[in-house]
């Protein structure tokens, strides 16, 4: 599968009930979307048997598969225990995921707990080589991201994911581009965003760009913590056509995961506009 694909994170609404990932993905299908995010943000509850059956319905569908982890992961964690079953989550994910056929794996890396950022940036560095390479030795084709953050709280603006990933090998950018917009008050125009991809072409090469891994929703936010909640696109200030035209503009490939509480509606205008502009 090549050029850029839109979908949603999580089943969609629309589908049949009950809402499992099969149907979530033979929904995405009959939408005419091509990528769905899957959503083991509240633990990594799937047997291997319905892991199998999601990996063939995406296959005979044509649709592409990530994987989102637990809310539950920090990398930072003071206590042991906390920060080895941090670890596990993520390696369950990505156990899971390649089951599932998922090729990329976002994940909200680590919260601040008050320390130095520069020090909670060591640490992930020091830490996560060992991950990837348990991952690695299971199966050499998951790519782990960590995310941008929304929350001044929480590890992962631009330059720090920047910086890790040009740092740590096998590690990829999910870059939110509603959260970089609610974290920052900035970046939302379209040489702000045109911006942010030179940056990402020069930090880790325009391979980066060919296969870029991406969040977008509407968002609602304030300049002292941050991201407050996900919105629908059209009742929030986020310029998604501006934000289009920088992708297109750029050649940019890879997986717009649409975020909105509304999911699928806003993918499909996030694609229908793409297609416009
Ligand atoms: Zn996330």
């Amino acid at each position: 599968m090549s050029g850029l694909l839109f979908g949603t994170g999580g089943v969609p609404h629309s589908s049949a009930r009950p809402k499992t990932s099969v149907c979530g993905v033979k929904r995405i299908a009959e939408l005419g979307l091509s990528c769905m995010e899957l959503e083991f943000v509240y633990g990594v509850r799937m047997a291997e048997t319905e892991a199998a059956q999601v990996a063939s319905a995406a296959q005979k569908s044509r649709v592409r598969l990530t994987a989102h982890a637990p809310y539950y992961i920090n990398l930072n964690a003071h206590e042991h225990e906390k920060l080895i079953s941090s670890q596990d989550r993520l390696l369950q994910t990505a156990r899971v995921g390649a089951l599932c056929g998922v090729g990329d794996i976002a994940f909200h890396a680590a919260f601040y707990m008050k320390d130095d950022p520069v020090e909670v940036y060591r640490r992930l560095k020091q830490l996560l080589p060992g991950i990837i390479a348990e991952i690695r030795r299971q199966n050499k084709y998951i790519l782990l991201r960590p995310e941008l953050m929304g929350k001044v709280t929480q590890f992962g603006t631009l330059d720090e994911l920047l910086n890790l990933c040009s740092e740590v090998e096998g590690l990829a950018p999910c870059i939110d581009f509603a959260h970089l917009h609610a974290r920052t008050g900035k970046y939302n125009s379209y040489y702000e965003f045109k911006s942010v991809l030179a940056q990402i072409e020069k930090r880790l090469g325009r391979a980066a760009l060919d296969n870029l891994h991406m969040h977008v929703s509407g968002i609602n936010y304030n300049s002292k913590s941050g991201e407050v909640m996900h919105l629908n696109l059209r009742e929030a200030d986020f310029k998604y056509v501006e934000f289009l035209q920088a992708l297109k503009e750029k050649d940019v490939r890879g997986a717009v995961i649409c975020e909105s509480p509304n999911m699928e509606e806003d993918a499909l205008h996030l694609q229908e506009t793409y297609n416009k502009v």
